[in-house]
């Protein structure tokens, strides 16, 4: 059997950065297995349907380089992969679960159900509809088979619930988290099928999942109680059930609690791979999706050794749930930044000048060959390449020099030792090292150290006393240009 995987969102917001972990590792596994991925898009809840929602999603995995073998726009043989759009087929295998005595129409009004669930809170208990209370309750197992009948010609309002069998103890088996077991009495009889014509996500999602012959349902922990309801379902069906994995949840930077929309805005970091409304995505943020897939794999799963950096097909290689932890994960925006440093350190040059002028404009009028020979002076430096703003000084005289450097650095003596080095430098050939060694000589022959030459060099070209090493610099600005700033700033210091 091919290994087939899904990730099924449901377009009822933007994607959160837990959805896309579990969009990464259903990726990741099917990828290792040599199967399929497929993105299925579960919007039967019409009253949590938010515009854009979908576009934005399947726009994520398009930037995170996240590619579907099938989705609702690719399509694909076991299609359509909208749930909107397979309406009919749900309400077949409800009818069929009804039929067979595993479910039953159920016709208590919302005022009722609020009531019961009030009156269980008043007394300190919670209301569950199922084996223990439903027969005293307005559904077709304590109604006759012409009361029922009757009630559904007459257009009552009506669901169709999940008979839970009565005191059975159901066991079941997760990859993450090995053997559970449940009592049923624990659990309610969870509304399958609503008389608006919609399934409801317990449904839509089992019968898909068989219909799309998937064998590894990977998904977030939330889903985890629900597990015990989707076993009885694949029973009532005599369906083989997939394997399934609930991930570990993703922790605040605090490491106490779930990662929530308002830890990014309290920390300064985005929980969205693309922008939402008011909401910065990690896109418009500067990250690259390299650095997040590479953050976000490592959040909840190792590859069982130290690596760290791993590129998509790397991880692809080396994923398997078995590594995959039960705790949860702590986000770590430091560790997040340094994957991002790192992913730049593994880019070429003409690569981190394309991306960066995707994005920022400062530098249009700088030849492309410049700007690329510039970034290897800071590259190591850089943690987003927007960051080549803070080093203008490559590519423009400096706008002014900072007081504290020159205050310090910039003595009476040192236009005229500025002077004369740069009459050494024009007969240096051009290369880092004899710009080293030229430094290093006139420092001998004018008996001074080398902060007495270095310091005022680094303002005059730089503006302060940050940058990369004096040698590259000057090799990369030429002599010309050094002649230049050495003059402007003797006359303006
Ligand atoms: N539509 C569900 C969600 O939004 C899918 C859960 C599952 O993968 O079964 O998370």
């Amino acid at each position: 059997m091919q290994p087939r995987l899904r990730f099924a969102p449901s377009p009822t917001g933007p994607l959160h950065i837990g959805g896309v972990r579990t969009a990464l590792y259903n990726f990741l596994l099917a990828k290792n297995l040599n199967g399929k991925f497929i993105i299925r898009v579960e919007d039967t809840d019409q009253s949590r349907y938010v515009e854009g929602a979908e576009e934005y999603i399947l726009q994520s995995m398009a930037w995170l380089g996240i590619e579907a073998d099938e989705d609702p726009n690719k399509g694909g043989l076991l299609g359509p992969y909208r749930q909107s759009e397979r309406k009919e087929i749900y309400h077949k295998y409800a009818l069929e679960l009804v039929a067979q005595g595993w479910a039953y129409y159920a016709f208590d009004s919302s005022e009722d159900l609020t009531n019961y669930r009030e009156q269980a809170e008043k007394e300190g208990e919670r209301f569950l509809y199922g084996p223990l209370n439903r027969k005293g309750l307005n559904n077709s197992l304590s109604l006759s088979e012409s009361e029922t009948q009757s009630q559904i010609e007459n257009g009552k309002d009506f669901v169709i619930r999940f008979k839970i069998p009565e005191n059975k103890e159901i066991l079941f088996h997760d990859e993450v988290r090995g053997e559970i077991t449940v009592n049923t009495n624990t659990l309610d009889d969870k509304v399958l099928y609503k008389s608006d014509g919609m399934p409801t996500y317990h449904l839509a999602n089992v019968v898909d999942d068989h219909l799309m012959k998937i064998t590894h349902v990977v998904r977030g922990e939330e889903w985890l109680p629900s597990l015990a309801l989707h076993t009885l379902l694949y029973q009532a069906f005599q369906w083989t059930p997939p394997l399934f994995a609930h991930l570990p949840l993703l922790l605040k930077p605090t490491g106490k609690g779930k990662l929530s929309k308002r830890d990014g805005e309290a920390g300064g970091f985005p929980v969205f791979p693309l922008s939402w409304n008011e909401s910065v995505g990690y896109k418009e943020a500067g990250y690259e999706p390299e650095a997040l897939l590479n953050f976000l794999g490592l959040l909840g799963w190792n590859p069982g050794d130290d690596t760290e950096e791993m590129t998509l097909e790397e991880m692809v290689r080396k994923f398997s749930l078995s590594r995959v932890q039960k705790s949860g994960a702590r986000f770590d925006l430091e560790k997040l930044n340094w994957f991002n440093a790192q992913t730049l350190q593994n880019l070429n040059n003409t690569e981190i000048v394309a991306r960066y002028k995707k994005r920022n404009n400062i530098y249009d009028a700088v030849p492309e060959s410049v700007l690329v020979a510039g970034v290897s002076l800071v590259k190591e430096r850089l943690i987003k390449v927007d960051d080549l703003n803070d080093h203008q000084y490559l590519f423009n005289q400096p706008e002014s020099y900072e007081e504290r450097a020159v205050k310090k650095q910039w003595k009476a003596e040192t236009p005229q030792l500025l002077q004369a080095f740069l009459e050494d430098l024009m007969s240096v050939p051009k290369s880092s090292p004899a710009v080293k060694k030229a430094i290093h000589d006139f420092c001998e022959k004018h008996e001074i150290g080398m902060g007495k030459i270095m310091a005022p060099l680094r303002i005059a070209l730089v503006g302060s006393l940050q940058g990369p090493s004096v040698d590259e610099l000057i090799n990369f600005l030429g002599v010309d240009v050094v002649k230049q700033r050495i003059d402007i700033a003797c006359e303006k210091l």
